[in-house]
């Protein structure tokens, strides 16, 4: 049995190319960055070329790019180490919308520990969050706005732009989580004019524990991780080298063939919703016009996600329910019941995430054998 892999949201598979460059750095090329003779010099010249690509990719400047261990580590940096600098300022108040992903929800519970205030958004039926609502929610007390750029369970967009415009008008700063948005939006810090921005290189096809934060020069942040003097003494610990220059790799490589990429991807997506639309009572949830091409969350009338994922597994189509970090959780999905879904159409729903490396003939193979489980199920 070949497995079909639909879980593109959760992660991706390493890029052969990226794989076969970063080899070097885990043997001869292995130095530490920041020591000072040749093998240490080495790593730090492929660590600086890392970070200038990145920068220039994002049109960012490359003191502006830290890398960090992940998409987790980058969000609860931004959230903590923003707003615990703006309290000099005298601000203790947070604005975060209630369909983040837990790593920064962990993040606002612990600054609400500390004596902030945190307000969470709602979000409409179609899963995205309202100009008024935003309005509504900072005042001059605002230290930080965090609004996610795609919603990891639905792939809607959200408004960033006006967030940030309307965050600076109040003098607060505005962190956007891109996990998800970068493999298919091209990412233009200066025209966006967020002051923070998280990445995280398996999501497209770097290795697991890779990432980055953009914090745009002036903005005062205080460190998370304590250490040496590495990332501009910011963040300490030894850099991990390989995982950098795969993360600028990866990335390079997405950005040269996104359209392309977003174009055989949402073909997939569409083909997927033809080849299952003899199948009654589906519901899409979610914005599809304000949405990445890769993400369909689908509602199955009637099907419990648990049984239908199980199923789906034993004919080998790797699918999610939602966030794999919330997959142990019985709970269901705190993005769907914010826009509205009560608790049984939440559990009725799953996640299906296409990637470019999925075929047509996969996908007729995993509507069929959708259509099946569920009339299966339903039966
Ligand atoms: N933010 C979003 C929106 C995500 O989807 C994820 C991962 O699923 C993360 C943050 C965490 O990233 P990482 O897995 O690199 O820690």
């Amino acid at each position: 049995m070949e497995t079909i892999y639909l879980d593109n949201a959760a992660t991706t598979p390493l890029d052969r190319e990226v794989f076969e460059k970063i080899a070097p750095y885990y043997t001869e090329l292995f130095g530490n960055a920041d020591s000072p003779h040749a093998v240490g010099r080495r790593a730090m010249r492929a660590v600086d070329e890392a970070r200038d690509t990145l920068a220039s990719l994002m049109n960012a400047k490359n003191n502006e790019i830290y890398f960090t261990s992940g998409g987790t580590e980058s969000d609860n940096w931004a959230i903590l180490g923003g707003a615990r600098a703006m309290r000099e300022q005298g601000r203790t108040h947070i604005v975060i919308s209630s369909i983040e992903h837990h790593a920064c929800f962990h993040a606002a519970q612990t600054l609400e520990k500390e004596g902030f205030s945190v307000t969470y958004l709602p979000v409409n039926k179609s899963g995205r969050v309202e100009s008024g609502a935003l309005k509504e929610a900072i005042t001059k007390n605002t230290c930080l706005v965090a609004l996610m750029w795609a919603n990891n369970e639905t792939g809607v967009l959200q408004p960033i732009e006006t967030a940030c415009e309307l965050a600076h008008e109040q003098g607060a700063l505005f962190f956007t989580d891109a996990v998800q948005a970068t493999p298919y939006l091209p990412i233009d810090v200066k025209s966006l004019g967020v002051d923070m921005l998280s990445f995280s290189g398996h999501k497209f096809h770097g290795v697991k524990g890779s990432g980055g934060l953009y914090i745009k020069n002036g903005v005062k942040i205080k460190k998370l991780v304590g250490g040496g003097e590495q990332e501009r003494g910011l963040r300490g610990g030894t850099v991990n080298v390989p995982s950098v220059v795969a993360l600028a790799l990866a990335y390079a490589k997405t950005r040269a063939e996104q359209t392309q990429a977003n174009e055989k991807i949402k073909g997939l997506s569409e083909l997927f919703m033809k080849e299952i639309a003899t199948l009654d009572g589906v519901v899409q949830n979610g914005d599809i016009q304000n949405a990445l091409p890769s993400i369909l969350n689908l509602r199955f009338n009637g099907v419990e996600n648990t049984a239908f994922l199980y199923n789906m597994d034993l004919k080998g189509v790797c699918l999610a329910a939602g966030s794999a970090c919330a997959s142990a959780s019985v709970k269901p999905s705190h993005v769907l019941t914010a826009m509205g879904l009560t608790e049984r159409e939440a559990k009725e729903s799953v996640r299906f995430s296409f990637g470019k490396t999925n075929t047509a003939e996969e996908i007729r193979q995993a509507a069929s054998l959708t259509k099946e489980t569920v009339d299966r199920l339903r039966g």
